[in-house]
């Protein structure tokens, strides 16, 4: 084995998972985080069986058990009457189909525990935001001024790279998708005091109330002990794009107006929210720059609307196999061969999960009438085979 240096931009889910997979397999890692602290917003993730399967792998099982909740099941309900549409099976189920469990967690405990695995694989630059990047000579210049080299340099950089840009060899932006995300989250023990949303947290589901333009997700994380609720809705000039700006209360509470009593009644148990508005890019061709020592992971190289519930998902993924294709370097000839094996083996995956988020907007939130009468009748169906 040829131990390479590697620099990583960005600390955020997938970075990290690549400081631990390519250290893990013996590689001298370097991760710059623009942040002063590794952490992340007072908001859920969904944890899919192809992540959890992966974090098991590494070591995480027990700690992931500890800070999740496992939902039952997914139930669909209509926006204005809660009337249920759709119900699937997970629990069990899960773990049974996919070999691993569905939970929902914590953004900040799922960061925490990254970082706590990755940490001794790596050496971490906190305050030091990439400016600019040389993909011939492989080297990064902070905001500091402060020049490093490497080997290979991976662009874990979020959906608003600037190492996009290098790989695409132009101005890239991200595209507004025309919705944003409220993030809330609600302690469960006021839940438990109204009978109506009692349900909610004493047979934990996720809970998706869809209507024209919007829908709801809710569930449980930290062991039950919170609520998360994200509420997609038109994004009607948000003018920032940082994830964790301050929205209003009342304003979210006005976006759902109309919406069913025991959605009334969550947003009145919410004191605090983020506004998130959401971006999306097309299915990029290339992820490895032509010098071949630069390439893009996770929402840097296929961003995603959340309507998937995959885009860290397919970020910790990128690592897995950036980590299993570099575990048997005996060259640096081999880095590039390696970085285009790499995305020959995701492309096809993430750019039909990429589609799939999209398609989801549409389905989710058609407005009231035939096609979402026999979108419902679908869904009704399935759930009646599901229970039959
Ligand atoms: P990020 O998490 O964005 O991390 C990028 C990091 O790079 C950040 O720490 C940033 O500070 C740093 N950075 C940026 N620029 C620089 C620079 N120039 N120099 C140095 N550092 C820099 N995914 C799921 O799998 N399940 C879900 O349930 C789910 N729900 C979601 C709900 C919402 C509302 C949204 C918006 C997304 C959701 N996602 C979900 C998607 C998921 O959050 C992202 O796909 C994931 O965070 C991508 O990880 P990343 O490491 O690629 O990017």
């Amino acid at each position: 084995m040829t131990p390479l240096r590697f620099i990583i931009v960005g600390g955020g889910l997938g970075g990290l998972a690549a400081a631990h997979c390519l250290g893990r397999a013996g590689h001298n890692v370097f991760v710059f985080e623009s942040a002063s602290r590794i952490g992340d917003v007072g908001a859920g993730i969904q944890v899919s069986p192809n992540l959890s399967r992966l974090l098991i792998k590494w070591g995480l099982g027990e700690d992931l058990r500890k800070a999740s909740v496992k939902p039952q099941a997914i139930t669909f309900r209509r926006y204005e009457t809660g009337h249920r549409v759709g119900w699937t099976k997970w629990g069990e189920t899960m773990d049974r189909d996919y070999g691993a469990p569905y939970y929902h967690v914590h953004r900040a405990d799922l960061l925490d525990m990254l970082f706590k695995l990755s940490s001794p694989y790596m050496t971490l630059f906190l305050k030091s935001r990439v400016v600019s990047l040389d993909p011939d000579l492989c080297q990064v210049t902070l905001e500091s001024g402060q020049k490093f080299r490497a080997d290979v340099i991976l662009g874990a950089d979020g959906v608003k790279s600037m190492v996009r840009a290098v790989v695409v060899g132009g101005p890239d932006r991200p595209m507004r998708t025309g919705d944003a995300a409220y993030r809330a989250i609600i302690p469960t023990s006021e839940m438990r005091k109204d009978s109506d949303l009692k349900p909610l947290v004493d047979h934990p589901e996720m809970t998706g109330w869809i209507g024209p333009g919007r829908h709801i997700m809710g569930y449980c994380i930290r062991g039950g002990l919170e609520y998360n609720l994200v509420l997609l809705h038109p994004d009607r000039g948000s003018s920032g794009e940082a994830y964790d700006m301050p929205g209003s209360v009342q304003r979210m509470k006005a976006d759902f107006e109309g919406w069913e009593p025991r959605v009334q009644k969550l947003l009145e148990l919410v004191s605090t929210t983020l506004i998130w508005p959401l971006f999306d890019r097309d299915p990029l061709a290339r992820w490895v720059h032509p010098a071949g020592k630069l390439a893009l992971l996770g929402d840097a190289c296929h961003p995603m609307l959340p309507y998937r519930a995959q885009g860290a998902a397919m970020a910790v993924e990128d690592a897995a196999v950036l980590g299993v294709l570099f575990s048997h370097v005996t060259s640096r000839h081999q880095i590039q061969p390696l970085l285009h094996a790499y995305q020959a083996l995701r492309h096809s995956r993430t750019t039909r999960t990429q589609l799939e988020a999209r398609q989801n907007q549409t389905i989710f939130h058609l407005p009231d009438g035939r096609e979402q009468a026999a979108r419902d009748q679908s869904m009704r169906e399935g759930m009646e085979d599901a229970l039959r």
